[in-house]
């Protein structure tokens, strides 16, 4: 057990660092995570969690309560955008793609809760209300200033910093971030408001020229995750919590279904963030120290992998860490296994967006016809188009490349 009894920091109690977190203190590591933030929460807002993420919560016994507090997805139903009319349907039931793990649709604050309170559980100490200034990797430790005046070194630190990783700078210098035209709301909205709402545990896409509105329910229906993709030049900032004018949210939309249109005419707390492409981090790891999630590789909204990708990420590491006494070797294997792979979903999501924005009105009825073709006389092949993605286990065994 190579990490049985080893002191280890994780700069970050986001999903990849408690993930991480809990993976190795169940093998036995006396883990420390540093946070920011003041108290352990999360955005007002829904997350996917595929069979690929929840194959590793199964791993750590955490399933049956990520069944209990998330809804199952059933379905995702493409849509046109102005009547609404179904163009495919996509049934996801329990094992799907090889893996019988489930696709859940959790409330973000539901499923910080479950990991952190796991993470306790198996003895991990998380420090609230540690601002680290900066991440300085030496030859045999790591140095992390923290902003309250005191400072934590270690011999081994995991970066689960996110997308502005303090981490990843310190390994690589990485290249700017590259604004996609793309600008994206996020609400969430109370179903009670929503007559109309008839779509159970079933994810929505209504596509239109240049724009697509994601719904889904969360907390056994009580609320709809709301998230519309617009196109357009204007840069908007990137990140979480940029309050915007719902009217904006309603104009963008206002010749979307009738459905539509009611969900957007109740949505009171909206936020705006713009879309960028960042490069996948080349190097993942140096001496000491390792990245993982959003600070290896933050990706697009369009195949709802991020957060899944940061699951996988936080077991492989936990499992090649405790195989190796040897931390450099275990570093790299690491790398090695998710590289490939997370490069492969990056591209996949930052391609979805060109099929849901089909801008020529013949080009999109023909696609839409195709696709509903598709749907109707071979389910399973367009389902199988995703088997690499969901049915991938990482707790499979270490073989799993
Ligand atoms: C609209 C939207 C929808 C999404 N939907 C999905 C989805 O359905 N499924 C999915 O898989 N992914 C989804 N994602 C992506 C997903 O949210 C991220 O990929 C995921 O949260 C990354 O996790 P992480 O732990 O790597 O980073 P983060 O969640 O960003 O966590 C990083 C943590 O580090 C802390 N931190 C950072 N810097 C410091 C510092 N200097 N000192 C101390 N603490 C620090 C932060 O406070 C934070 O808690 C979505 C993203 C967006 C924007």
């Amino acid at each position: 057990m190579a990490v049985k009894g080893k002191s280890i920091t994780i700069l970050g109690a986001g999903i990849g660092g408690l993930t991480a977190a809990i993976a190795l203190a169940r093998r036995g590591a006396r883990v420390t995570v540093l946070e920011q933030a003041p108290e352990i929460t999360e955005v007002g807002a829904g997350i996917q969690i595929t069979p690929n993420g929840s194959a590793v919560f199964g791993a750590l016994d955490l399933e049956k309560r990520a069944r209990r507090l998330a809804m199952s997805l059933e379905a995702v139903e493409l849509r046109d955008y102005r009547g609404g009319a179904p163009i495919l349907r996509l049934d996801m039931g329990d094992a799907r793609h090889g893996n019988p793990h489930p696709y859940l649709l959790f409330h973000r604050a539901d499923l910080i809760e479950m990991l952190a309170s796991s993470a306790k559980r198996h003895g991990v100490d998380i420090q609230l209300g540690k601002t680290v200034s900066g991440v300085a990797v030496g030859f045999d430790q790591a140095s992390l200033p923290i902003e309250d005046g005191t400072q934590r070194t270690g011999k081994i630190l995991i970066g689960a910093d996110g997308l502005r990783s303090l981490t990843r700078q310190a390994i690589e210098k990485a290249g700017p971030p590259a604004f996609t035209g793309q600008v994206a709301w996020r609400a969430l909205v109370p179903s009670r408001h929503v007559p109309v709402y008839d779509f159970p545990s079933v994810a929505t896409i209504h596509m239109g020229r240049g724009r697509h509105v994601v719904t889904y329910p969360l907390r056994g229906g009580a609320l709809i995750n709301v998230v519309a993709v617009e196109e357009r030049k204007s840069w908007v900032a990137e990140g979480w919590h940029h309050l915007d004018d719902p009217e904006n949210l309603r104009r963008a939309f206002s010749d979307f279904s009738p459905y539509i249109k009611r969900l957007l005419s109740v949505c009171e707390d909206v936020h705006l963030w713009g879309l960028f492409e960042h490069p996948v981090a080349q190097r993942w790891f140096q001496s000491s120290t390792v990245i993982l999630g959003d600070a290896a590789h933050p990706t697009l909204p369009f195949l709802a992998q991020g957060a899944n990708m940061a699951i996988e990420d936080a077991w492989v590491l936990a499992e090649e860490m405790d195989h190796s006494d040897d931390l450099g070797a275990a570093y790299a294997a690491y790398e090695n296994r998710r590289k490939n792979r997370v490069r492969r979903i990056v591209a996949a999501a930052a391609g979805n967006t060109r099929i849901y924005h089909l801008s020529s009105s013949p080009v999109r009825e023909l696609a839409h016809r195709a696709m509903n073709l598709a749907g109707r006389i071979a389910p399973e092949q367009v389902l199988g188009r995703y088997d690499w993605l969901y049915g991938h286990d990482v707790t499979a065994g270490r073989s799993t490349r």
